[in-house]
């Protein structure tokens, strides 16, 4: 049963929404021709994160907010809006300050409830658009939770991006799609716009066609996906990043949904 107060924010007329942009913001040069090469295909929401959440430590774990005052440049010269994720207080405090257009909370904060509080909280009276992806184990109800949670807290511009769930066994997916839970939580919240994010579903190229096009199938509201100008060079997610023109190329691709009844 839906328990949430929503407010309209996305118009049919937007739909598929389409968010793309590097996994990582690395350098000012890397956005400006990241996000120049991403407006030349037509996306006009621009992901990238800030503050990385890396599975071991001694990897790249995001610029920080240096790269702030970059992505206020780029949004300015592009007239992009922008999303990072936020994972603590203070991200969301910054991600404020700069002016940022849309947040997203990680799959590994949606698994801790007083981290997901603790955001809330740091959003009560804020406007701007959140998504919350779902936690890395299959669990539908923390999903919901972290919904939940922000919702009391006033946030009335929800979103859910699905981005696959952790494997123990081998599989062709770095995160298992299960769409049987993403397509619970549509029947549980038609109202909530929901995306897919098949670059961590995938974690390689060439899955994400394919993942894309189920999701649209599906009926989903869109889709985040992670594009770089130079991804072979990318300091995170290298292998999943796909370069702007190779993006657009894709998104042509993908057919609309056909009803079969
Ligand atoms: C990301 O979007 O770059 C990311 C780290 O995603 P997730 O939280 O889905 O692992
Ligand atoms: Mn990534």
């Amino acid at each position: 049963m839906n328990t949430l107060q929503m407010n309209e924010w996305i118009g049919t007329a937007s739909k598929p929404i389409i968010i793309a942009g590097p996994c990582s913001v690395e350098t000012p040069e890397q956005l400006d021709q990241t996000v120049n090469y991403l407006v030349k295909e037509g996306i006009r929401i621009i992901r990238g994160g800030v503050w990385k959440p890396r599975t071991r430590p001694n990897s790249f774990e995001g610029v920080g907010e240096i790269a702030l005052p970059w992505i206020r440049e780029a949004k300015s010269k592009y007239g992009v809006q922008f999303a990072i994720e936020v994972a603590s207080p203070y991200h969301v405090e910054k991600a404020l300050e700069y002016g940022i257009d849309m947040l997203w909370i990680g799959a590994r904060s949606t698994v801790n409830p007083f981290t997901v509080q603790d955001l809330a909280d740091a959003l009560r009276g804020v406007d701007i658009p959140v998504w919350v992806k779902n936690p890395v184990n299959p669990d539908i109800a923390l999903w919901i939770g972290a919904l939940e949670r922000l919702n009391r807290a006033g946030v009335k511009k929800l979103g859910a991006i699905h981005r696959g769930f952790s494997n123990f066994n081998d599989s062709i997916y770095r995160n298992s799609p299960t769409w049987q839970i993403p397509l619970e939580f549509k029947t549980q919240f038609p109202e909530i716009p929901l995306l897919n994010d098949p670059s961590h579903i995938s974690g390689k190229r060439d899955l994400i066609l394919p993942v894309s096009q189920m999701a649209l199938d599906l009926n989903f509201d869109g889709l985040i996906i992670e594009s770089h100008i130079n991804p072979d060079q990318a300091w995170s997610d290298s292998a999943q990043q796909l370069i702007p023109a190779d993006l657009g190329k894709l998104i042509a691709q993908l057919q609309t949904r056909i009803a079969t009844v």
